[in-house]
């Protein structure tokens, strides 16, 4: 049975990248009837962010995906948080001693550094702990075994160290990227255990994701350096036969595509989901916006999310999350970087805000007004649907929405000096005749003949009523269709708004 695993480190919001990354794993599980689950690395205490594991599973609430089994909901392999199963990882660590292919290193950080600058001062770039260096370190390697004894006894701090193999070809078969090769030489040893006791990332991930009966990691494409590693942890603990299989998904680019998106490209851009308010931060913070803030629905945000890096293979742009479950296929994911393209997030949303039912817009714009005696919902209806051609976030319904319930106090100056002349006025004047003998203005086409019969009565064109009319009723140059404007304003408010903008 497919099992995947979302797994976030609590260290602050959760930004478009991770949500991408836990979109994908919880589509692939879907997909092939799976389980998606959430396991929470907080090894780095350094890095601990307060309230950051709950925001994530809310932020993940609110798109839609929920897992079967985290800290939150339980599950057979609880406990889903890294911190509570710390002894658990020192086992597998003394297993390694014990099997060779790890060690106790005794070296303080003045020895490390001592060492980085004598490799420097040799010509090399990046110094590294590693098969050669190791052995003018102070190791259990080196040391004689009663020294490393009585330094252990004696309470000394050290961590312990992957023994990585000298010359050996590290392959990995990615699910996106085929074969991946790496030289030993290029992969230093890694510390697997802190002196504090906890276990580092990598040593953290490989027993987790084994006793968690993971299937499949899929994980973004900064992880695979590190997956040679991960291959070795699984070969010397004697689990390679079960290893999970590894997908990297491509890297979200900038809009230019000039680099990777980074938490620095500003509020737009790698937005979180929601701000995360932590120690009063945030909240007064307007970088601090989230999607949710922006007015984004989270189906659209699913939707943009999913063709970041992933395609259907045809053309088709609009997937609800059941039909993304349904097309998903890992192996049309790509492996070049994905172009992060606010515009396009805009145009997802504006899509969704189309389908939205009336009713539902027109009770948010109710929720709105300060008194909605002046509105009954049948007309916040028809105003959504007039509404909905332009609107890109649910706000625009209610900016779109003033014009209707309140006479414009303001007219756009450079249009009424262009526009606004003694035959425009005499169209007006004629239309607002035409209008007082009629009983009401019930459809565009009869509100279109109106204006055509009150422009030939006062013997002007009708293209040059039909400006002076919008900014009588709106006060601005463009908008909704403006038959569809007069016809919901109904005949007295059209007649009040002319005579108040010829007066
Ligand atoms: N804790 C890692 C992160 O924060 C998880 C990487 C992985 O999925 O292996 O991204």
């Amino acid at each position: 049975k497919v099992r995947v695993r979302f797994a976030p480190s609590p260290t602050g919001a959760l930004h478009i990248g991770g949500v991408r990354t836990a979109l994908f794993n919880y589509l692939f599980a879907k997909k092939h009837g799976g389980e998606f689950i959430i396991r929470v690395e907080d090894t780095d205490q350094t890095r601990f962010v307060e309230g950051a594991e709950e925001y994530i599973l809310e932020a993940l609430e609110w798109i839609g995906i929920v897992p079967t089994e985290s800290p939150k909901h339980g599950g057979q392999y609880a406990p889903y948080r890294q911190s509570e199963r710390k002894d658990m990882y020192k086992d597998y660590a003394m297993q390694l001693i014990e099997n060779g292919h790890a060690y106790y290193a005794f070296d303080t950080s003045e020895d490390l550094e001592a060492m980085k600058e004598r490799l420097k001062n040799a010509g090399v770039a990046s110094p590294q702990y590693n098969s050669i260096t190791r052995t003018q370190m102070r190791n259990s390697l080196t040391l004689p075994e009663d020294e490393t004894k009585r330094l252990l006894e004696s309470g000394e701090k050290y961590v312990v160290r992957l023994k990585v193999p000298r010359k050996e070809e590290v392959r990995l078969n990615d699910m996106i990227r085929n074969w991946v090769v790496v030289h030993s030489s290029a992969i230093d040893d890694k510390v697997l255990l802190k002196s504090d006791g906890m276990p580092t990332y990598h040593l953290a991930n490989v027993v987790d994701d084994h006793l968690m009966k993971i299937t499949h990691v899929i994980r973004g494409e900064e992880w695979l350096p590190s997956a040679p590693l991960h291959v070795l942890l699984y070969r010397y603990l004697g689990w390679e036969d079960t290893m999970p299989k590894f997908a990297h998904l491509p890297l979200i680019l900038k809009p230019d595509g000039n680099g990777k998106l980074s938490k620095r490209d500003g509020a737009k851009f790698n937005m979180p989901v929601f701000p995360l308010e932590w120690n009063g931060k945030g909240a007064e913070d307007e970088k601090f916006q989230g999607f949710r803030e922006w007015g984004f629905e989270p189906a659209a945000v699913v939707n943009f999310l999913a063709l970041l890096g992933w395609n259907p293979g045809n053309n088709e742009e609009i997937f609800s999350m059941k039909e993304l479950i349904e097309s998903f296929d890992i192996s049309r994911v790509n492996k070049a970087g994905a172009r992060f393209d606010f515009d396009k997030a805009k145009w997802f949303n504006q899509q969704y805000l189309r389908n939205k039912p009336n009713n539902e817009i027109a009770d948010y714009l109710a929720s709105k007004m300060v008194s909605n005696s002046l509105a009954d919902t049948s007309y916040l209806e028809k105003l959504a649907e007039i509404l909905k051609e332009r609107a890109v976030f649910m706000s625009d319904f209610w900016e779109g929405s003033k014009v209707f319930l309140q006479a414009p106090s303001e007219y756009d100056e450079k249009l009424v000096a262009k526009k606004w002349n003694a035959d425009a006025v005499k169209g007006l004047n004629s239309l607002v005749e035409l209008l007082k003998n009629t009983e009401s203005l019930t459809d565009e086409a009869q509100t279109k003949q109106l204006v055509y019969d009150a422009a030939t009565s006062a013997g002007v064109k009708m293209g040059v009523v039909m400006l002076p009319l919008r900014l009588s009723l709106t006060g601005a140059g463009s908008g909704p269709d403006l038959m569809e404007v007069a016809t919901l304003l109904g005949k007295e408010e059209v007649i009040a708004r002319i005579e108040k903008a010829i007066d």
